[in-house]
Formats: C-alpha cells, sequence, structure tokens
C-alpha cells in the first residue's frame, strides 16, 4: 500500500440520549468504540456492517461534522482534530463527503448553478462568471447539461441529485471523498450508473475513497481493502478480495453468506444474520457479536478478543478463534 493519506487511530465517538417514560434516564449511546485504519493515496476504502453499527458516525467523526471523544485522525501526518480556523478550513477541502441523500444537503431554493458555486466561493477558488463555468464543466463531468446551473433541487431525479451531491464535493477539488451509503436509496439500475461515475471520477481524478455501506457487492466491486465492523469496532480489516470471499471473523463470514449474489435465482433463499444486532447503548460483555456467534466459546462472554494482524499484508480479525 501506498502512504497513507488518512490516518485513523482510536477513534471513539459516544453519545448521550435520554430516554424513558414516565421516568426519563441518560443512556449512553457507544456509537463508535476505539476504531484505528489507514487510507492509501488514490485508494478505496471500505466500512461497512449492519445499519446502526457506528460506520456512517466514524466516518462524520473523522471530518469532524460530529466531534469525537477520543483518537487521533491526521491528514497527510497533519493533526485534523487539533485543527482550528484557517487550518481546518483547509483540511475540511481535503476531505469532502457525498451524503445518502442529497436532498437535504441542498438548499431548496437555491439553484445548482449557486449551490455549487457556493463553496468555491468559501475557499476562495472562484466567484462570478468563473464559477458558473467551473460548475457547468462539473456538471458535464457527472453526466449533466449546462442548462442545469439555473434549476432548483426538486427538478431532478433521485440519481440526478447524487450526481449533484458528487459534483458539488468535487467543487473544492477535495483528494479524499467519504462517501456514505451513496447509492442505497436509489433504484438499482440508477445505483449501478453512479458507481460507474465514482469509479471513473477516482481513476481520473486519482481521488482516495472512504466508502460507506451496508451492501457488500458495492464494496466488494468499488473498494481495494475494507474493516468489517460490528457494534462500533472493527472485527476485521483486509484486502477486499480476502475478507469479502475468505473472510475469517464469524460476523464476517455471516455477513458474506446473508449477502446478495448476482445471480437473480439464489436471491431470497439466502440466509440471515440470526438474532438483532445489540444496542449500543448496551453492549454484551466480553465480545460484543457472542451473542449471536455460532462459534461462541465460554470465554468470549468474558473477554474482549485482541487484535490480531495476519501477516502479508491480510489485515487483521478481532476474534478468540484467531487470537
Ligand atoms: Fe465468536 Fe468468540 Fe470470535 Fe466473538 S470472539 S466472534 S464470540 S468466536
Amino acid at each position: 500500500m501506498s502512504e497513507p493519506v488518512l490516518t485513523v487511530e482510536g477513534l471513539r465517538k459516544h453519545f448521550v440520549t435520554t430516554t424513558g417514560v414516565p421516568r426519563r434516564r441518560s443512556v449512553t449511546v457507544r456509537a463508535v468504540e476505539d476504531i484505528s485504519f489507514t487510507i492509501g493515496e488514490g485508494e478505496a476504502f471500505g466500512l461497512v456492517g449492519e445499519s446502526g453499527c457506528g460506520k456512517s458516525t466514524a466516518a462524520r467523526a473523522l471530518l469532524r461534522l460530529v466531534e469525537p471523544d477520543a483518537g487521533t485522525v491526521r491528514w497527510r501526518g497533519q493533526d485534523v482534530l487539533a485543527a482550528r480556523g484557517a487550518q481546518l478550513k483547509a483540511l475540511r477541502r481535503r476531505m469532502q463527503i457525498v451524503f445518502q441523500d442529497p436532498f437535504s444537503s441542498l438548499d431548496p431554493r437555491q439553484t445548482i448553478g449557486a449551490a455549487l458555486a457556493e463553496p468555491m466561493r468559501v475557499h476562495s477558488l472562484a466567484t462570478g462568471a468563473e464559477a458558473r463555468r467551473r460548475a457547468a464543466a462539473l456538471l458535464e463531468e457527472v453526466g449533466l447539461p449546462p442548462a442545469a446551473l439555473d434549476r432548483y433541487p426538486h427538478e431532478f431525479s433521485g440519481g440526478q441529485r447524487q450526481r449533484i451531491g458528487i459534483a458539488r464535493a468535487l467543487t473544492v477539488e477535495p483528494e479524499l471523498i467519504v462517501a456514505d451509503e451513496p447509492v442505497s436509496a436509489l433504484d438499482v439500475s440508477v445505483q449501478a450508473q453512479v458507481l460507474l461515475l465514482l469509479q471513473a471520477l477516482r481513476r481520473r481524478r486519482g481521488l482516495a475513497f472512504l466508502f460507506v455501506s451496508h451492501d457488500l457487492s458495492v464494496i466488494r466491486w468499488f473498494c481495494d481493502r475494507v474493516a468489517v465492523m460490528y457494534l462500533g469496532r472493527i472485527v476485521e480489516e483486509g484486502p477486499a478480495a480476502r475478507v469479502l470471499t475468505q473472510p475469517m471473523h464469524p460476523y464476517a463470514r455471516m455477513l458474506r453468506d446473508a449477502s446478495p449474489v448476482p445471480d437473480p435465482a439464489q436471491r431470497g433463499v439466502l440466509p440471515r444474520i440470526a438474532g438483532e444486532i445489540p444496542s449500543a447503548a448496551n453492549p454484551p460483555p466480553g465480545c460484543p457479536f457472542h451473542p449471536r456467534c455460532p462459534q461462541a466459546m465460554a470465554h468470549c462472554a468474558g473477554s474482549l478478543p485482541r487484535w490480531t494482524a495476519l501477516s502479508g499484508g491480510q489485515g487483521g480479525v478481532a476474534c478468540h478463534l484467531h487470537g
């Protein structure tokens, strides 16, 4: 792997919420617990897991869209979490996010041209006619006509809005795109088009990606390396080709076996992962996967498995079977 552009170490994010009727009480939701990974220059790194595993919170925390509680995040060696003011603004330009629902990040009263010009103005890259020229070129790059500049978000389909979201992320010429479930709200046929667009942009611009998804088939197609998350922790990490075909962690294996396959004839008969994902407000002791794990041993409920690095650049796994 090339020299990392992004290094995340021990990232943690808890939320305190109130719950209960009639007696309200505070609970701590342990959304992200001590996760570490790196992303190399131009590399696509996937974070995969079931809904509620903490992958989107982890992505937002490293961008400081939510402030992490602990850990370090370095962009080309620079401390992202300590950055303030102009330094933070410069770092944010390097790392941009594409959301699952770009509609929520677009002002419905603002034309697409204005929405694309705004980040260029904020980062002092271009204003006026030059910003409009650049915005038109970006729209063309994502497959939309220049006439889209003078239209409003509601005039576009979901797939087109996602293309606008991608164009908006590109306005500031980032080096890393955090793509948070970027195709999961789209129809299957549109998903493929948007994925092909992201892949083409990645190649053409040399972009690195943090690709967050619950969909293994999407991660398998797009990513070089992948980390599997469960209840706020990374349980296995390594080259996508290995982790998604020969996973070592029982949870990663169950995810693989429950993942849709390209053959439509086999869909619908695939096993589901047994049991519900426990609440991050009350995670099980020991290995957090032990209540659902078909290979759980007596000591799994009492001790958290350590991270075991695999040889030959094959990543690592956190499971007593391999410790
Ligand atoms: Fe299963 Fe034990 Fe491994 Fe956890 S540590 S995944 S419970 S075998």
